[in-house]
């Protein structure tokens, strides 16, 4: 390749210049221009909540000033990648493409008929692990099969050799790069404007790559250390809430399990609590894992016993029966925040409110709609995908189907969260519930008990057929 050829960097899930492996090779082997491709037409791609578009649209703002700070123009297109990424290799002159692999079942299908298109046209593209510890075809059982559960996962991850984080590519000089058209990023419309919900989301989050290294450095000062004791606490700031940074590329895992590594290595004190921090950044792994090797899990209980259940599921519309029209009213009055279990609608009002929710509440909230009201978890799943700022194609419904019983590793079908216990234990002031949801709601929307022994029973004549 001749240094002098211009190379195209196509920007997804990887929102960030420094650990790019992509951005990096491409600034390499000669001047460089990027590309970021809104793409909600290439099939089964799934459209983005409302809370992901808003982080979207703050975070391509933060990108392209950082690139500019290399050098390298960020062309915007909307539309299905394997029209767009052809069209601006040729209206850019550009031989040559880079990109940081995807492992979702429809991205990757994309991702291979953009790499076919451009070597027919006799070009380049080349990809690069950037998203993940390693990459999903790479720890697998002794019998080469995919990991079913997290532990001997975790331990297979722990032997394999970790590459070293990258730091950014040394600016490049901006004069005679192609000049490309580009969209306007406000066109898209990814903000809210009519109403414009996103007061909470601003206050709580700045996205971008410079927040999320600020944050990091705070989390390896302060958190870190204490994390095994904080984790499961809502009420304190005790873990890393470092998982929109990571859903967006603006920090790499491999970045964040360096550091960890290096405050065990550095800090006996601290030594404990950073490893297991490292221990849930691998579930995020383990979860991309699971949905390359089973891409359709966000619709599919990964243990089919369960598509014998019986699951409860709103229509959101008119009800054709007493039974519908309850779930219809259930589902709505949990997505408020108004089940009368303190602890449930203070998560779901900080769901609302910030678009993220402490992990221990996540489990409570989905355990309460899912046991509790015999909701389908789909139908959670799509509600945090919806209002979620991190929401993750991989841990959302691997989680979800972790708390509903049919999924890999999942929690046992009989343990149900009980909301108030896991209030007293977690929020010991209440503090949390102060916070989010200081008035209660009137009753609470169910008997714990009664529904506990319902949904066992559901789940042993599940079991009978
Ligand atoms: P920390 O506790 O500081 O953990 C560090 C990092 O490890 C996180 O940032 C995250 O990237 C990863 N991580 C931690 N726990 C998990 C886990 N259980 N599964 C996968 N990765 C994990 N996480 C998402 O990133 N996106 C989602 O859409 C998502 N949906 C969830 C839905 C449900 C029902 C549940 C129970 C959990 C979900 N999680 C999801 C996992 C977890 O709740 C969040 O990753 C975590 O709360 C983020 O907070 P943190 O960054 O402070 O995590």
């Amino acid at each position: 390749m001749s240094p002098s050829t211009t190379n195209l960097v196509w920007f997804r899930d990887d929102l960030r210049v420094a650990d790019n492996p992509a951005l990096d090779a491409a600034m390499a082997a000669g001047p460089t221009i990027a590309v970021y491709i809104f793409d909600e037409q290439s099939p089964g791609i799934r459209p983005l909540g409302g809370a992901a578009r808003w982080w979207l649209h703050h975070a391509l703002e933060g990108l392209r000033s950082n690139l500019e700070r290399l050098g390298v123009p960020l062309v915007l297109r909307r539309g299905a990648a394997q029209e767009i990424l052809p069209e601006v290799l040729s209206a850019s002159g550009t031989q040559s493409a880079y990109w940081t692999r995807r492992y979702g079942g429809p991205e990757r299908a994309v991702d291979t008929g953009v790499k076919e298109l451009v070597r027919a046209s006799g070009g380049t593209a080349l990809s690069f692990s950037g998203t993940l510890l390693q990459e999903p075809w790479v720890p697998l059982t002794q019998d080469g099969n995919p990991f079913k559960v997290f532990t001997p996962f975790f331990n297979a991850l722990l032997r394999l050799p970790l590459r070293p984080a990258l730091g950014e590519p040394p600016p490049q000089e901006p004069t005679g790069l192609p000049s490309v058209p580009s969209d306007k990023l406000a066109d898209w419309e990814l903000l809210p404007t009519a109403p414009d919900w996103s007061h909470g989301l601003a206050a709580a989050w700045e996205p971008g790559e410079p927040a999320a290294r600020e944050r990091l450095e705070l989390v390896l000062a302060d958190i870190a250390a204490d994390y095994g004791d904080t984790r499961d606490r809502p009420d304190t700031d005790g873990t890393s809430r470092l998982s929109p940074a990571l859903r967006w590329g603006h920090l790499s895992p491999v970045q964040v399990w360096e550091s960890l590594s290096a405050l065990v290595q550095g800090h006996p004190a601290a030594a404990d609590g950073a490893r297991a921090m490292m221990r849930q950044l691998a579930w995020r792994d383990f979860c991309w894992n699971l949905l390359y090797h089973q891409p359709g899990m966000a619709e599919q209980n990964l243990r089919p016993e369960f598509d014998a259940f019986e699951w409860a599921w709103p229509s959101g519309g008119v009800p054709r029966g007493p039974e519908e029209a309850q779930a219809n009213e259930e589902f709505e009055a949990w997505c408020r925040g108004e089940t009368g279990f303190g602890l449930v609608d203070a998560g779901m009002k900080q769901l609302w409110e910030t678009g993220w929710m402490h992990n221990r509440v996540r489990m409570v909230t989905a355990s309460l709609l899912v046991k509790n009201l015999g909701i389908h978890w789909r139908v959670g799943e799509q509600w945090f995908w919806d209002t979620l700022v991190d929401a993750d194609a991989a841990a959302n419904p691997a989680n979800w189907q972790w708390v509903a019983g049919c999924g890999a590793d999942a929690s046992p079908y009989f343990r149900v969260f009980n909301p108030e216990l896991q209030a007293r234990k977690f929020d010991p002031r209440g503090s949390y519930v102060a916070r989010f949801a200081p008035v209660a709601a009137s009753e609470p929307i169910v008997d714990l008990k009664e529904s506990r022994a319902r949904a066992l029973d559901a789940y042993a004549r599940m079991k009978e057929r």
